[in-house]
């Protein structure tokens, strides 16, 4: 052995005994195997595909339906591409978290029809406390809220009460409550910018990767949760790069929920709206897409002239557990969005003490989002350090917004 190898093979650390490392390999495939059957419970109770016939009917009995109850639909764009042409159809919306929870609070309907997962109606039913908001499945849920219960979440913040706890939408509303700012993956760069600028030290939760990402990009003092989407997390560096070689002309439009080696392949990296807007504004005609394939539909239609890729999430022959599918997206379908809707049952509900504290952390992002468009968006490839610096300037002579943000 030589003496490079003897020094990687030494430990800096007392060397773990033998129970001790079988009891971290259990814990593990423990983990695994709890996961596995999350998910597999998920995939069951997907609905099942309708034939073309029984899909126009469907569509045409929610439609009803929509108009009978003063109803609107609002969906994001990882659902099945029926449900997102009946919302776009209806007078509702398909977009990211952050579009989702503003549409529905302005829009006059009194019932909200949410398909996507269980947090999206929890914000939306937060924005929007006097309105009715149905979800088609209440278990709809996302690996980044399973993975942050909020008893474990507080005891991990609580250790560190001078760091200010900044949590992505993807978590419980009791998460939400804990937090001091929430925040979507459109504008989780600026708000981490504004307030490293400020000298805040952050709690960052529940997702590893966007955590990770933001803290390289702002050079922010992040203490991370350590969560992952069961989705995003599954796209794979090597992989990548051979279907590059492959495809050498095309964009990598990237989101940031995914692992830094495939992050480091991107040419674009952003919420699924900025993939969205890059697919269909970028000159280039062909594009690999790492997030969840259901953006594809809407890529496909806004773009129809260009070639979509999905980015790989295993090797041939390997498995993946989402495949690039989210489990909890693909939950929501015609007929449990028709049952909803009819039986008026699957009704989000959150707490009033809930509600109000996880409204406080909302409204901050919404607020900040607010100004900082108001103020002007950094156009890409700009200093945003120095434009959030610019901001906080222009927050000085702004005080209606200033104060918002405290
Ligand atoms: S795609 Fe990932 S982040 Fe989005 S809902 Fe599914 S598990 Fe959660």
């Amino acid at each position: 052995m030589n003496t490079h190898t003897s020094e990687r093979l030494s430990y800096p650390y007392e060397k773990p005994s033998l129970e001790h490392m079988q009891a971290h390999v259990n814990a593990a495939k423990q983990q695994q195997e709890q996961q596995a059957c999350i998910l597999h419970e998920a995939w069951a109770k997907t609905p099942a595909k309708l034939q073309d016939n029984a899909k126009a009917q469907a569509i045409a009995h929610l439609q009803n339906l929509l108009t009978q109850h003063n109803a609107v639909m609002v969906a994001h764009y990882y659902v099945a591409p029926e449900l997102q042409d009946l919302a776009l159809a209806t007078g509702g919306m398909v977009g990211d978290s952050l579009e989702m929870a503003r549409f529905g609070q302005n829009h006059s309907a009194q019932t909200l029809l949410v398909a996507g997962v269980k947090f999206m109606g929890e914000t939306s039913k937060i924005l929007s406390p006097e309105k009715t908001v149905l979800m088609p499945d209440l278990e709809a849920t996302c690996s980044l809220d399973l993975g942050c219960p909020v008893d474990e979440f507080t005891a991990f913040c609580d250790q560190y009460p001078d760091r200010t706890v900044v949590v992505y939408a993807n978590t419980s509303a009791e998460v939400k409550a804990r937090a001091d700012w929430v925040v979507t993956s459109s504008i989780a760069l600026e708000i981490v910018t504004f307030l490293h600028s400020q000298g805040k030290k952050i709690i960052w939760g529940p997702d590893r990767h966007l955590g990770s990402y933001i803290q390289k990009q702002t050079g922010a003092d992040m203490i991370l949760w350590q969560g992952s989407c069961i989705v995003h997390h599954e796209f794979k560096g090597l992989e990548l790069s051979l279907l590059k070689e492959k495809h050498p002309e095309a964009l990598v439009l990237v989101h940031p929920e995914s692992p830094a080696e495939v992050v480091a392949q991107a040419d674009v990296i952003g919420s699924t709206s900025k993939l969205l807007q890059a697919a269909v504004n970028h000159s280039a005609k062909s594009f690999i897409v790492a997030t969840d394939q259901g953006i594809l539909h809407e890529m496909q239609k806004q773009a129809p002239h260009k070639q979509f890729f999905a980015a790989p999430t295993a090797g041939d022959g390997a498995t993946c557990k989402s495949c690039a599918f989210c489990p909890w997206m693909a939950m929501n379908g015609l007929q449990n969005c028709i049952s909803t809707l009819e039986d008026q049952s699957h009704a989000v509900q959150v707490s009033h003490t809930t509600l109000h504290a996880a409204r406080r952390s909302i409204q901050r992002m919404l607020d900040f989002s607010a100004a900082y468009r108001e103020f002007g968006v950094a156009k890409d490839g700009a200093d945003l350090n120095a434009h959030i610096s610019q901001f906080q300037q222009w927050l000085e002579q702004n005080h209606e917004h200033a104060q918002k943000l405290v």
